[in-house]
């Protein structure tokens, strides 16, 4: 395993100071310096991923219902009884997977927090954590936190498929869980039915927990299916599912997530819980509660029109002579900034808005094998049309 070298590394200051040392080298998230950036340089922003437009006003007016209904002191910590029961009934419509709202389901302040606590319940110091690399930054933190060293199972372009005889390979007796993510979050790429069967085979043999974030379950693309893996063969009573209302209903401000797992698991996770946050924003519970019983046409336009955003994107962004790396999931779409005559990312997005106004996110701060990444640029595509179409001709522009 190679050590952590990301830009926004250990510095001599930080080395210095009074800061534990395993918090080191995880410096400020690009998500946060991409969306100074931008407001400094009065840019589009698609960094960091969050949609321009809010969700339903009806969830919206069952959050302010609940808070002058009183909604507003202390929820229990495992989450208000209405959430749960509409968790356990989301995954079985969708999915035909059964949980005990009052056993199975913690609620969480954003999924977040239901990665941080699970990495805090079940990793002890020195555990192995196989994770997808490309990571979503909160990973490589949390992981850290718990003492736990990560083990990457890199994802290359242009597919950014796994390959599975390294996936067996990266397992050793150190091995106690193993994470992913899918959709996953840079690459856009959704875990196939043969990933999924060798990872469950993976997981069974050496008895590993499977900690998985789906926030994208909804927001896959064309006749892509998400199938999450609790479905798997023998990953029902050994796979922590982690979820939230921010993708789904586009409200990412609110952090109302839930991890569904076996009583045992779920119970771990409550107990880290209880000391992070102990409960989780009251008013929005009900509200998430609400959108999670949705009817299907929501579901499917919302598809709709994060695929047609994706469209758009794609196109222009290969217009203006990207090579585009088609997601099939997610609000993100990855581009090889080499066929524009760059190979350094982090370079590109640094100066990509004082030279034309956009803010993209560099791939290589989401890797330990930092060269893989070196040439890939990140775009999210959760924006108005208009949004989408000034930042391409501000592409244009800028890059001409
Ligand atoms: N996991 C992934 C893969 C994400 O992209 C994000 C953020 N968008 C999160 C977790 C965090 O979710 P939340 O805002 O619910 O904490
Ligand atoms: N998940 C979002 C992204 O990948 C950002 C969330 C955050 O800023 N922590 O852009």
């Amino acid at each position: 395993m190679t050590a952590p070298s990301r830009p926004a590394g250990t510095s001599a200051a930080e080395s210095r100071d009074r800061m534990a040392k395993r918090l080191h080298g995880l410096g400020t998230t690009i998500f946060a310096e991409m969306s100074a950036l931008a407001l400094r340089t009065e840019s589009i922003n698609l960094g960091q991923g969050f949609p321009d437009t809010d969700g339903p006003a009806s969830v919206v007016d069952a959050a302010v219902q609940a808070m002058h209904s009183g909604r507003n002191q202390y929820p229990p910590t495992v989450g208000a009884p209405e959430l749960r029961t509409a968790v356990a009934a989301h995954q079985r419509r969708f999915y035909g997977l059964e949980y005990d709202p009052d056993t199975e389901i913690v609620v969480t302040t954003g999924a977040t927090e239901a990665i941080a606590a699970a990495m805090l319940a079940l990793v002890e110091p020195g555990d192995e954590v196989v994770m997808l690399e490309p990571y979503y930054d909160s990973y490589v933190a949390v992981v850290a936190m718990a003492g736990g060293v990560r083990v990457p199972l890199t994802l290359h372009a242009p597919d950014f498929r796994i390959d599975l005889d390294a996936l067996r390979a990266a397992v050793t007796p150190r091995t106690r869980v193993l994470l992913l993510n899918s959709p996953h979050n840079p690459t856009g790429t959704v875990l196939t039915h043969e990933e999924q069967t060798a990872i469950a085979e993976v997981a069974v043999e050496h008895d590993l927990v499977v900690v998985t974030d789906e926030v994208y379950e909804h927001l896959t693309y064309d006749d892509v299916v998400h199938r999450p893996m609790a479905t798997y063969p023998g990953m029902r009573e050994r796979t922590v599912t982690i979820s939230s209302g921010g993708k789904s209903f586009s409200f990412t401000g609110w952090k109302i997530g839930w991890a569904c797992a076996p009583p045992e698991l779920v119970r771990a996770v409550s107990t880290a819980k209880q000391f992070l946050t102990f409960a989780t924003g009251a008013p929005f519970q009900p509200a998430i509660a609400q959108a999670l019983a949705l009817g299907d046409d929501y579901f499917a336009a919302f598809r709709a029109s994060m695929q047609a955003k994706r469209d758009r994107l794609c196109e222009g962004l290969a217009d203006v002579g990207l090579e585009v790396l088609r997601p099939q999931g997610t609000y993100f779409v990855t581009t090889d900034i080499r066929s524009v005559g760059h190979d350094d990312g982090v370079e590109f997005c640094r100066s990509l808005p004082h030279r034309c106004g956009v803010v993209a996110v560099p791939h290589e701060v989401f890797y330990d094998h930092v060269e893989v990444g070196r040439p890939l640029v990140r775009w999210a595509f959760c924006k108005r049309d208009e949004v989408l179409d000034d930042a391409v001709a501000r592409l244009r522009r800028g890059l001409g």
